[in-house]
Formats: C-alpha cells, structure tokens, sequence
C-alpha cells in the first residue's frame, strides 16, 4: 500500500452498485463518476465485472471501461471475474487487480455457480496459472475473494473453520490478496473481530486483506471499525451506498464511501480522499438514477465545526 495513506479505501459501488440496480448507467456515465472520485483521491475502485452480458446488461461495457480507467493516474483499477474466461478478458482489458469470488458457504456457491468449493479453488488455480505463463499480465494482482463468509441466505451461519479453510486454499493455490464479504450483511461486529483475528492466526500478518460489507442491517461501519480493530487495512465501500440486497428487498447496499472516509479521517486514520470531491462525485452518480434511493449521513450533515483531515503521525 502506499505509504501516504493507512487505510485502503476501495471504491464498489461502480460494481457492486451498479449490479443490484435497475438503470444502466452509460459508458461516459460511469466514467464521468470513476473520473471525478479518483480526481477527489479514491486510491482504487472496481470498476467492472467480467460475467456475461446477458446476465448483467450493467456491466457489457466492463472491457471499455477498465480500457478508460487504467489511463486516469495514480488509479488502481479492479474487476471481477467470476471464472477463468472473465479473468482473461479483465487482464487483456488492462485490470490491475482481478478479484475471484467464490461462496464460502456450499450450498451458496452451488447455487450461485453449480460448482463445489473444491471446483472454484481448482478454477482459481487455473486463473493463477493463466497469469503467470502470460508475462505481459505478471503484474496483476489476483484477489481471492470469500462470500458468505460471515453467514449464508441458504445455510445461516457460515462455522469459522469453513472461512478458513477456503482462506488457506486460496492462498494455497497462489492468490496475491484475500477479500472477505459479508454478501447478505449478516455479520456483527463481534464476529467481525473474531473472524479477522483468527485469519491472521492462521494465514499470518503479511498478506493483505480487505474486507466487504453491506449495511443490510446497519452494522457496516460497526463491522468495518471491528475490522480495523482486528487489524484491516482495506475496505469496500459504494458511494452513496448505492446497491442493494437481492435477499431483502429495499436494503441499502454497500457501506457508504463517504461515511467511511469521514469516520477514518476522524479517528487519525488517512485516506487520502478529499470529502467535497465524494459529494461532487456523489451527486454526478446520483444525477443517473431514475428510482434508487441513495444513502448515506454525512452527505446530509457535511463537516463538523472543527473536523481536521488525518496527518501523519
Ligand atoms: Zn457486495
């Protein structure tokens, strides 16, 4: 990470929000948003996934998008790839990272991919493989990323040794990076610091790992502040909260980008992002939306009296 910032704040909602939503925002839309919150200093956002149009029309332009982003500097630029085909488009499109996910939860993953577990760490493995007998991609970061990992619409809770055996897999079968999301917002913060405790027992201190949250429930900031207890130092977030919850109809999505930014900030914690750029950003979003709500406090209460950005300690 880099060294003028303690906190990775990594940008979803150009993914994660998109998908859950009904407009499709346009290619120039989404890169008039991705333009002005890497201008207001977001060190990385996902900016795209690599699934097949048919099944997510948002996210047909992902190829073009990461194509416009990886030219914005200082920006890394992540994608999603649910398989090996979308890996290869995502690096061939010029992806910094390319995040892999895969349900920690069974019965999860079978229904979401018709594969076992054990199949999609092998598919990740395929992945590893592609990247490292392509020289051109050897600088790609390859996250390994684990859903329901703190709890699962089809089987309830997720026991901790599952999490980390898939942890252990994934790195095991040479994932750069872990990602771990809470996809249904089931966590608490207590389980938060729990599980982030124990991954660090077992996979050690060195390997990055960043965590996903969804406000379902109105816990994510609890969730990412038990995270950070625990040691985290990069986190998912979705400007506006923009998203949504396929389980719960009319959830709020992803934890807010701006609401984060203002609590690390406030705590000593530097970012690196600057809170007027996210509103301008914020509001560049949500001039595209026809229905969805947006979310979100700090853009209503704006700076406190007093409030001073993080400085290096
Ligand atoms: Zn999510």
């Amino acid at each position: 990470m880099r060294d003028d910032i303690d906190v990775l704040v990594h940008e979803v909602g150009t993914r994660d929000g998109l998908q859950a939503i009904d407009t499709i925002f346009s290619t120039e839309g989404k890169m008039a948003w991705i333009k002005r919150e890497a201008e207001a200093g977001v060190p990385q956002i996902q900016v795209g996934s690599f699934v097949p149009p048919k099944l997510l029309p948002q996210m047909a332009d992902s190829g073009e998008i990461v194509k416009q982003s990886i030219q914005i500097p200082g920006l890394t630029v992540s994608a999603l790839a649910p398989n090996l085909k979308g890996a290869e488009n995502g690096m061939a499109a010029g992806a910094h990272q390319i995040g892999v996910v895969m349900s920690v939860s069974e019965a999860h993953n079978m229904s979401n991919v018709r594969r076992t577990t054990q199949d999609s760490l092998d598919d990740f493995a395929r992945i590893v493989e592609f990247r490292d007998t392509h020289p051109e991609y050897k600088d790609v970061c390859l996250s390994g990323g684990m859903a329901t990992a703190f709890g699962c619409t089809i089987s309830g809770a997720v026991p901790l040794p599952e999490v980390m055996r898939v942890a252990e897999g994934l790195l095991e079968r040479g994932a750069d990076r872990l990602s771990v999301a809470d996809t249904v917002g089931y966590a608490n913060p207590g389980q938060v610091k729990e599980l982030f405790d124990e991954l660090y027992r077992t996979v050690g201190s060195d390997i990055a790992i960043g965590a996903h949250f969804h406000d379902t429930r109105g816990l994510g900031l609890a969730n990412a502040f038990a995270a950070l207890e625990a040691g985290v130092r990069e986190l998912d977030s979705s400007l506006g909260g923009l998203g949504g919850c396929p389980y719960a109809p009319g959830a709020s999505g992803n934890i807010v980008t701006e609401d984060l930014v203002f609590m690390l900030e406030s705590m000593g914690m530097r970012t690196g992002v600057d809170l007027d750029g996210l509103l301008e950003a914020r509001e560049i979003m949500e001039r595209q939306l026809k229905d969805e709500p947006v979310h979100g406090t700090f853009a209503k209460a704006g700076l406190p009296l007093g409030f001073k950005y993080a400085s290096a300690a």
